[in-house]
């Protein structure tokens, strides 16, 4: 069973000689329970696919093409009031900036309360248990102490773990987390990357897990895709991806973590910088920056293509040569 299905997804913005498509053509899958990785630069348009899934793309952009379905119903058209009560009881979201979560005038127990109530019929007391057993889950000490402070009185991977619980209260479907580690210091990436995937396991909870960072969809996600210039360029289970990726670009990417990359030879051939939405090549828009680049590349754009289990968009059909 599929609990999210997005096909042929594309986010336009008016831009000044046009429209500009942010993403294009982007379809993916995601199963209860699973975490799918979304990763590539800045600007590839992960963000902007998370931001789509959970209705918030900012206007003047706007789907243009597509569809988003949960459970198989459409919610790319919703109107705003049913999306609102849909994000947070179905999908949650987890975002870089824990403060941008959290309301700093309420208490974390008043955040989670309200939350937990607005979603499930619970009374005060049920959801304040509750929501003393989230903070216990996601980590914080003295949850029946911690519970009654504001967000300022905890450190950045404690507020991050709130925000995890704020996520998680209402027993969403679905969580979409874009870059949940990248504000935090190092030591405190590795603790919040395996809280989450074990908070995935044990509650059932699919994710789709937004990171410019390679080693962090290795060590969290069950598949991932990997988007360049708007586009999913390869997509398929981590084993496979990671193992013997296709797409030169993911090639480079993996050889961009030293504890991964076999061939560390690779980085220096994705030196140059990504197009930008209104000036992307004809053919493949990884072409200016690509090692293997054929004559076809520029004429043709390659469509992702592959098995049930990986995808490419590239012309190079045996894959990117040893
Ligand atoms: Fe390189 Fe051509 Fe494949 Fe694009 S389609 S990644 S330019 S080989
Ligand atoms: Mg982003």
């Amino acid at each position: 069973m599929t609990l999210l299905t997005v096909e042929n997804l594309t986010v336009s913005f008016p831009g000044r000689s046009g429209v500009v498509n942010a993403i294009e053509d982007v379809s993916l899958s995601v199963s209860p329970g699973e975490i799918l990785g979304m990763v590539g630069e800045s600007g590839a348009g992960k963000s902007m696919t998370g931001a789509a899934i959970i209705g918030l793309i900012e206007p003047p952009g706007r789907i243009t093409k597509g569809e988003i379905r949960l459970e198989g119903s459409r919610i790319d058209t919703l109107p705003p009031e049913a999306m609102r009560r849909i994000r947070g009881r179905k999908i949650g979201a987890i975002f870089q900036d824990p403060l941008t979560s959290l309301n700093p005038v309420l208490t974390v127990g008043e955040q989670l309360i309200e939350t937990i109530q607005t979603h499930l019929k619970l009374s005060k007391a049920e959801a304040r248990t509750r929501a003393i057993d989230w903070l216990r889950r996601v980590g914080i000490p003295a949850p029946e102490a911690r519970i009654d402070t504001y967000p300022h009185q905890y450190s950045g991977g404690m507020r991050q773990r709130v925000v995890i619980a704020l996520a998680l209260c209402a027993e969403p479907q679905l969580v979409i987390a874009d870059e949940p580690t990248t504000a935090l210091d190092v030591s405190v990436q590795a603790q919040i990357i395996a809280l989450l995937r074990k908070l995935a396991r044990e509650t059932g909870v699919a994710v789709v897990l937004v990171t410019h960072d390679m080693g962090v969809i290795a060590e969290t996600a069950d598949r991932v895709a990997v988007m360049y210039s708007g586009r999913i360029v390869e997509i398929g289970t981590v084993t496979e991806v990671l193992t013997a990726p296709k797409h030169p670009y993911t090639a480079g990417l993996m050889a961009s973590i030293p504890r991964i990359g076999p061939r560390p030879d690779i980085l220096s051939q994705i030196d140059g910088a990504m197009p930008r939405p209104n000036a992307r090549p004809e053919g493949c828009a990884f072409g200016p920056r690509c090692p293997h680049r054929m004559e076809i590349c520029s004429q043709q754009r390659p469509e992702l293509s592959g098995t049930k289990t990986k995808s490419v968009a590239c012309h190079l059909t045996e894959g990117v040569p040893a």
